[in-house]
């Protein structure tokens, strides 16, 4: 065959999109990034914004298609009824150098507005996270960020409600996650202040705070790793490494689904016992039917063995 006309396509549309991305100062504690489990990075955020690593060229692909997504989200609220109102408001709590940019508050009557945050996600996730607790027990640094996010712009807007609205990138069916300020919500804004008002202090006297105990899951993501962490190799001694949701996604559906394997095995040699040397059963509403054939010989050719082993780094 050949050679295809343009061969680095992909290549410029990758560029293309790299190209657009900058590194601008970050003079506030901005709410998408509170609920971050590292107080360090949110200080080297400050501090050292200058210094941040760019995103991978794919996770260029992943933040365009979330701000498509939450066009379509909005368009398919109103299309139900739903008045959107506020959209991107600039929201600020002074006395701790707070900021966010709401997505939106939404009513449907008129009188009462709940702010609402957008936020798409794959699959796999979208399916996992119900609740806020899924989201702060979920161990991945973006999804534990949301409930703080979403919680500030509340006290912001002073509402008792809020709403993430959750959309699965495949499909783009939504779910909502209703968030509500009872007092372990209010509890855990308190403790998000406090943590603005360490961030302030370390930042006035441009210090740094102690890095977190080195964590594949969380510093392997972080945009500072290269400085804060120079020494520590995440992934050591792999050939590629690959920082893409998605694809920590498939490998975490993998091991579930190979563990769902495993009990569907056991769960067929138990089945198999209650048939015993029987042809035919019936247990409650199923008939249990064993066939029983024998098989021929074969020699299986020579060839190549893959045998996959995936390591958890934490
Ligand atoms: S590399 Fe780890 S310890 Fe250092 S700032 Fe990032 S998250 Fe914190």
């Amino acid at each position: 065959m050949d050679a295809v006309p343009i061969p680095d396509l992909v290549e410029r549309v990758k560029q293309a999109k790299a190209n657009r991305w900058r590194a601008y100062p970050v003079k506030s504690n901005r709410a998408s990034q509170l609920g971050h489990p590292c107080l360090r990075r949110l200080v080297y955020l400050r501090l050292h914004w200058d210094k941040q690593l760019p995103p991978s060229p794919e996770m260029f692909f992943v933040f365009d298609a979330g701000k498509t997504i939450e066009n379509e989200a909005i368009e398919e609220l109103r299309a139900a009824g739903f008045e959107i109102l506020e959209q991107q408001v600039a929201l600020e709590i002074k006395r701790y150098n707070i900021t966010g940019h709401l997505d939106f508050t939404i009513s449907d009557d008129g009188r009462h507005r709940y702010p609402c945050d957008v936020k798409s996600m794959h699959p796999h996730h979208a399916e996992k996270m119900q609740t806020l607790d899924d989201l702060v027990n979920s161990g991945k640094p973006w999804l534990m960020s949301y409930p703080a996010q979403i919680l500030l712009y509340m006290h912001m807007k002073k509402s008792r409600w809020g709403m993430l609205y959750i959309k699965n990138k495949a499909t783009h069916v939504p779910h909502p996650i209703w968030v509500q300020m009872d007092d372990t919500a209010k509890q855990y804004v308190k403790e998000l202040f406090e943590k603005a008002k360490q961030v302030n202090s370390y930042v006035r006297r441009r210090k740094l705070p102690d890095p977190i105990e080195p964590n594949d899951a969380i510093c392997g993501y972080c945009e500072f790793r290269h400085i804060c962490l120079p020494d520590t190799e995440f992934g050591k001694g792999v050939d590629l490494e690959i920082d893409i949701e998605s694809a920590v996604a498939l490998v975490e559906r993998y091991l579930e689904l190979k563990e769902l394997v495993k009990e569907m095995s056991e769960a067929r040699k138990a089945v198999e016992q209650l048939l015993g040397d029987r042809e035919r059963i019936r247990v409650g509403d199923y008939i249990i039917e064993m066939k029983r054939y024998r098989r021929k010989a074969y020699t299986v050719p020579e060839g190549e063995v893959k045998r996959m082993k995936i390591i958890p780094l934490k």
